[in-house]
C-alpha cells in the first residue's frame, strides 16, 4: 500500500462535491447555476454545461492507448499540471522533491511555487541517474522526478537504473517518471511496470507526438490509490468539454494512426538533421536523442553556443539555448521542424 505517502491533509480530505459528480437522472438539470442554453458557438453544443470531472470516452481511449486500466489514468491540464498536482498530493511542508539537472524546468518552478524544498543531483556524464548520489538523498524525499526521453538531453534513461530506482525507493518516495516524449520511443514506456510498483507516476501528454500543445491536455498514470488521491485535488472540472472532444478524436484508431506517421516522418527527418550536422565544422557534438529535438554542441574556438543562438535568432531562426543549464556548455536544443524548417537551420548554421 503506498497510501502513507499520501500528504495527511490529502487523505483527511473530503474532495468537493460538484453538481456534476452528485449526478443524478434529471430531465431538468438546474443544480449547478449554468445557463439554460447553449450558445452556438463551432457547432460545439452543450458548453452552457460543466463538462465532466473525468470524461469518460477520454480516459477509456487514452488508457487503452497506454496499455494501462482506466483507473490508472488522471487526466489533467497537461502533463505540468500532473507534475503539480503529484507535489500537491504528497509533499508536506517538511518533505523535499529531487530531481536531476540537466532537466524540464518545471520540477523546479513548481517545488518553488509550493514552498517545497528542491535536492539536486546532477546526471552522469553520459546523462544518466547517479544512483548512490540519489541513495544518499533520499532521507525526507518524498519525490523524485526522472525524465525519460529527458528534456533537454534527448536520451531514454537507462532502463535498469529506472528499476533500480524503483525498488531503491520503495515504500519510502514516489517515481514521477516523466514521459512526454515517450510515444516517439513508445516500446520504452513503463507503463507495464505499474502493476509491479506502487509507487511509479507516469506524466503523459498530448502535446509533443500528437502535435496538440494547444489543446492543454496531459495525463497521470498510476495505481488506482494514487489517482484517487490525486482526484481529490485537481480542480473540479478540470478539463475543457472542446478539449476533451479533441483529444477523444485524437486518441481514435485514425488519430494515432496519424500521430504514429507523424511519428516515423519527424524520425526521419532527425536522422537527415544530424546527418547534416555532422558534416559541419562548428559541430563539436550532437547527442544521442529518442526525441523530436536534439541538442548540439559548439565548438566555442570556432563560434560559441550563444554567438550561434544569437546569430540565428536575428535570422527569425529561434532555437532554445541551453548554454546556462548545468554541463551544458554551447548547447542548443534544436527542436525538429518540417524538412523547410530543418534545411532553413542547416543553411542558416553553413553561413556562420
Ligand atoms: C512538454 C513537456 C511536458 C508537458 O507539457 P504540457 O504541454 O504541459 O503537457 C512535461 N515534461 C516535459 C519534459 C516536457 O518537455
Amino acid at each position: 500500500m503506498i497510501t502513507h505517502l499520501i500528504k495527511s491533509s490529502v487523505q483527511e480530505l473530503t474532495p468537493y462535491q460538484s453538481a456534476r459528480k452528485i449526478g443524478g437522472n434529471g430531465t431538468i438539470w438546474l443544480n449547478a447555476n449554468e445557463y439554460p442554453t447553449s450558445p452556438n458557438i463551432l457547432g460545439l453544443g452543450t458548453l452552457n454545461r460543466y463538462p465532466e470531472p473525468q470524461p469518460d470516452e477520454l480516459i477509456r481511449r487514452y488508457a487503452r492507448y497506454a496499455g494501462v486500466r482506466p483507473e490508472q489514468v488522471l487526466a489533467t491540464r497537461g502533463g505540468d499540471e500532473a507534475i503539480e498536482l503529484i507535489i500537491r498530493t504528497f509533499c508536506e511542508p517538511t518533505d523535499s522533491v529531487l530531481y536531476c539537472p540537466p532537466t524540464y524546468g518545471m520540477y523546479a518552478v513548481s517545488s518553488t511555487a509550493f514552498d517545497i524544498r528542491a535536492k539536486t543531483v546532477p546526471l552522469t556524464d553520459d546523462f544518466n541517474l547517479d544512483l548512490p548520489q540519489i541513495q544518499a538523498n533520499l532521507d525526507g524525499t518524498k519525490v523524485v522526478f526522472v525524465c525519460s526521453p529527458n528534456n533537454p538531453t534527448g536520451n531514454l534513461l537507462a532502463h535498469d537504473d529506472i528499476l533500480a530506482l524503483l525498488a531503491m525507493t520503495k515504500d519510502r518516495a514516489i517515481v514521477a517518471l516523466d514521459e512526454a516524449y515517450i510515444d516517439f520511443c513508445v516500446d520504452k514506456s513503463f507503463a507495464r511496470e505499474l502493476d509491479n510498483f506502487d509507487n511509479l507516476i507516469i506524466v503523459r501528454t498530448l502535446s509533443k507526438a500528437f502535435g496538440l500543445a494547444g489543446i492543454r491536455c496531459g495525463f497521470a498514470l498510476a495505481n488506482s490509490q494514487i489517482i484517487s488521491a490525486m482526484q481529490k485535488i485537481i480542480a473540479p472540472y478540470p478539463i475543457p468539454a472542446p478539449t476533451a472532444l479533441i483529444a477523444t478524436t485524437a486518441l481514435s484508431d485514425d488519430g494515432i494512426g496519424q500521430m504514429q506517421t507523424h511519428v516515423k516522418t519527424t524520425l526521419d527527418n532527425k536522422a537527415w538533421l544530424v546527418r547534416e550536422l555532422e558534416s559541419l565544422p562548428i559541430v563539436k557534438a550532437i547527442y544521442p536523442s529518442s526525441a523530436n529535438f536534439i541538442l548540439v554542441k559548439f565548438d566555442n574556438q570556432i563560434q560559441s553556443g550563444q554567438a550561434v543562438f544569437d546569430k540565428l535568432w536575428e535570422t527569425g531562426i529561434i532555437l532554445r539555448n541551453q548554454t546556462t543549464a548545468l554541463n551544458l556548455a554551447d548547447c542548443i536544443r534544436i527542436s525538429i521542424g518540417t524538412q523547410d524548417e530543418n534545411q532553413a537551420v542547416i543553411d542558416a548554421l553553413k553561413t556562420l
